[in-house]
């Protein structure tokens, strides 16, 4: 069965090697000169548990984010194998600072990390859990306000299970595993612009005139996916934003010793620390720099380089080093004035931003998987969810009982 997968993200990736695994011949269509250079790469690499998603009051988010964080290991085991999964970098688990500006108070983030929980634990029962080393059914405790947050702006601080895992790494072994596949013919810069279907397959109409036919197709194209199901005259949902968010990647920093923190709930921010020296910064309020509402968002620029990346490298460090002060030591190590800006597109239902309590952005759960006929389009949600919803896109198309040998 020859199939098409538009857009080379994790996503993507994920489901193209899932579907050659059963035996499906995959033509993987890339927009970019290389698979996993899209969001995929720009974001922050955090498996999300549900924590932040505690203004969904339905646990809905929390359910799909706690799904597809268990997802993550078994599915990269298949799709690389377990001495990469082993050896991935991760950071040490996270610390979740309530700012005073807070949307939700400690109590009832207190209250939604326990739920979250207590969901981890429905789910898992006492079995073994595959989740690169982090154990979701951990209650998250609230711990004293350390020294190395500033009172002034932290109200109530907790220690949860979540962590981050290296993206980087894990996209070159994607990438190397996807390039090796005999089963996978990868388009790369190649842009879809439109796609047409009849009963037997899609025709895909690509950039410079070239068209092809499958028989089934994937939109994995996350910031082109409206556009593209709209070629088909699939309508888009009632609202929804798509926002241009920075963030900083720094390398080869001496070790500061801080843990990994986000401040929540709103539009705040996070420090990753990873092991090697790898550090990101993302300070929401500098970092987010556009938003859209059209079917598809404008061709925004990913990289920033010379005085303005040097002037966000600082803004995000002021915003984060506000809320815990040691981190200003950062700005001193010669690495930093190094730290690469990438930026990345998130698209999420809803218009209003996330400094808002009453912002669609809150919740992520109406996510996923929508088929018409041969055409599949699927909304990962998050970089967490992406290998979940790879695997059920294929499932939904090649169910293992029809694998081919
Ligand atoms: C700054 C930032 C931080 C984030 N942090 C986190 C986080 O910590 N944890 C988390 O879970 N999620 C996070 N996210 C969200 C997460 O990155 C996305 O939800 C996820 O990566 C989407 O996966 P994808 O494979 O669909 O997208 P992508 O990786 O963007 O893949 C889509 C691919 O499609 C290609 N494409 C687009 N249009 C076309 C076309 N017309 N023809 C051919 N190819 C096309 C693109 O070039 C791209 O390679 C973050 C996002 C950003 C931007």
């Amino acid at each position: 069965m020859d199939i098409a997968v538009i857009g080379a993200g994790l996503l993507g990736c994920g489901a193209a090697l899932e579907l050659a695994a059963r035996g499906a011949r995959i033509t993987l269509i890339e927009a970019l000169d290389e698979p996993l250079r899209g969001a995929a790469l720009a974001n922050e690499g955090k498996l999300h548990f549900g924590h932040v998603y505690a203004r969904d009051d339905s646990l809905a988010t929390a359910r799909l984010m706690l799904q597809g964080a268990l997802a993550m290991g078994p599915a990269l085991r298949r799709w690389l194998d377990d001495s990469s999964v082993e050896r991935l970098p991760r950071g040490a688990p996270y610390r979740y600072a309530v700012h005073r500006d807070s949307l939700s108070s400690p109590e009832e983030i207190g209250a939604h990390y326990q739920a979250c929980a207590r969901l981890a634990r429905e789910m898992l029962g006492t079995g073994r859990v595959d989740c690169f080393g982090a154990d979701p059914r951990e209650e998250s405790l609230r711990i004293p306000l350390g020294s190395d947050c500033n009172p002034a702006c932290v109200q109530a601080l907790f220690q949860t299970p979540e962590i981050s895992l290296d993206n980087r790494a894990m996209a070159a072994l994607l990438r190397a595993r996807v390039l090796a596949e005999p089963r996978i013919t990868l388009l790369a810069a190649t842009r879809v612009t439109r796609a047409e279907a009849d009963a037997d397959g899609i025709t895909l109409h690509m950039q410079g005139g070239q068209s092809r036919r499958f028989a089934h197709t994937i939109n994995a194209s996350w910031e082109s996916r409206l556009a593209l199901d709209a070629s088909l005259g699939i309508a888009p949902p009632p609202e929804w934003t798509f926002r241009l968010k920075y963030v900083v990647h720094l390398r080869g920093m001496r070790p500061l010793g801080f843990p990994p923190s986000t401040v929540c709930l709103g539009a705040f921010g996070d420090v990753v620390m990873l092991p090697d020296g790898e550090a990101l910064l993302s300070w929401y309020p500098s970092g987010r720099r556009a938003v859209s509402q059209e079917l598809a968002p404008p061709d925004w620029p990913r990289g920033m380089q010379g005085e303005a990346a040097q002037a966000l490298r600082e803004q995000m460090l002021a915003g984060l080093s506000e809320v815990f002060p040691p981190l200003l030591a950062l700005g001193d190590d010669p690495a930093f004035a190094q730290g690469v800006v990438q930026g990345g597109v998130i698209y999420a239902r809803g218009t209003r931003d996330v400094h808002e309590a009453s912002s669609g952005l809150h919740a992520r759960s109406a996510i996923g998987r929508q088929s018409y006929g041969r055409w599949h389009s699927v909304d990962p949600g998050k970089w967490t969810t992406a290998p979940f919803f790879a695997t059920e896109v294929a499932e939904h198309i090649m169910p293992r009982q029809r694998q081919v040998a």
